[in-house]
């Protein structure tokens, strides 16, 4: 059997675990530790199952008016697809060319990034963090040579959050010709959104997801913001891709979502709250802790790796998440759950460590 030379060179995505042996207390792929809106499970009771006999709207005109509502911008300013990796993978596609120059990414942030660009054969190029483990934006600042720029903010795996004020001065400062995007998977727990900035630079574009402060990961539900020209190029990516990402029932729930602002700024409020006060505790067991706006933290003891934490955790029924590269090797990122999953946690380590 012959494969392509494509698939021979490919290296995918590891995803963190999804496992479906026994059952953990899961903390490693920043889920939700509370359900989606009941108004959600409303729905589902309800659902005319006959409507699953046509297609989806391949346009998502209803969701993307909901959201266009949310964020003050017009419909046509709203990409929506199936899961924000897939949103980030039509920007890869769409808006990054190397015969331009390389594409500029944080030393140490969303580990999908550089497989996008192995995919599409975009040239890339890491940009160190500062001392702090913080994304340093100064950096990129002189960089005029590079094709774009992607960031998460908050980023991911650490945590850390830049403010409106840096994030301005760089997009003041980089050529309005090519394309930034500012990845705010993250943004709801704490962070400060740039969709403000969109009024100011035409080459911004910001992905969202549904899937963290939403509670609808099984969902597989993201969007892209920006200007419409931006919109309109992810709109001809995915078409030339597939016209029906999003199906009917994902529409329809996301949609139902977005109606339950109440609910979901509750939510989001208690996490924050665990995220704090577990934070504080674990600090004062004598660990490392970086400063989280996240529903996760990025954490380290001295003078144990962090693939003993991920084993011995493991072991114990325990899922974080390990990255085995040289920077991250130190740490594990723990996704925040309720305040009871985290004092387990919290007695597991006190034991082990
Ligand atoms: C979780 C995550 C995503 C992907 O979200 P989906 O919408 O579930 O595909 C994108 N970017 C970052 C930084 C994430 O952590």
């Amino acid at each position: 059997m012959t494969l392509s030379q494509r698939i021979l060179n490919l290296r995918p995505y590891v995803p963190g675990e999804q496992p479906q042996d026994k059952k953990y207390l899961k903390l490693n792929t920043n889920e939700n530790p509370y359900p989606p809106s009941p108004k959600v499970q409303d729905f589902l009771r309800k659902f005319d199952f006959e409507k699953l006999r046509l297609y989806p709207d391949p346009l998502c005109t209803k969701i993307r008016q909901r959201l266009s509502e949310k964020y003050g911008i017009a419909p046509e300013q709203v990409f929506v697809s199936n899961g924000s990796d897939e949103v980030l993978s039509f920007c890869f596609y769409a808006f990054f060319d190397s015969t331009q120059g390389r594409l500029l990414f944080p030393e140490v942030t969303y580990s999908f990034y550089p497989v996008y660009c192995d995919y599409y054969g975009i040239a890339y190029e890491k940009v160190p963090l500062d001392g702090s483990f913080a994304v340093d934006l100064r950096s990129f600042l002189r960089r005029h040579d590079s094709c774009g720029i992607i960031f998460a903010n908050p980023n991911a795996p650490t945590g850390t959050c830049l403010n409106l004020h840096d994030i301005t001065l760089l997009l003041e400062n980089y050529p309005r010709t090519n394309v930034v995007v500012i990845d705010e998977a993250y943004v709801d727990f704490g962070g400060a959104s740039a969709i403000p900035l969109l009024r100011d630079f035409s080459n911004l574009l910001i992905v969202r997801t549904f899937s963290k402060s939403l509670s609808l990961a099984g969902l597989r539900l993201g969007f892209a913001v920006g200007r419409k020209d931006l919109i309109q190029a992810l709109f001809a990516t995915k078409d030339a891709f597939n016209s029906y990402p999003v199906n009917t029932l994902t529409q329809l729930i996301g949609e139902v979502a977005l109606s339950d602002e109440d609910y979901y700024s509750s939510v989001t409020k208690r996490i924050i709250a665990t995220r704090d006060r577990f934070s504080k505790k674990l600090l004062d067991l004598s660990w490392n802790v970086l400063p989280s706006k996240a529903n996760f933290v990025f954490a380290s003891k001295k003078g144990v790796p962090g693939k003993e934490v991920y084993f011995k955790l493991k072991e114990l029924g325990i899922l974080v998440r390990h990255f085995d590269e040289e920077m991250t090797r130190d740490f594990v990122r723990i996704t925040i759950g309720k305040n009871e999953d985290m004092d387990r946690l919290l007695q597991a380590l006190k034991d082990l460590f």
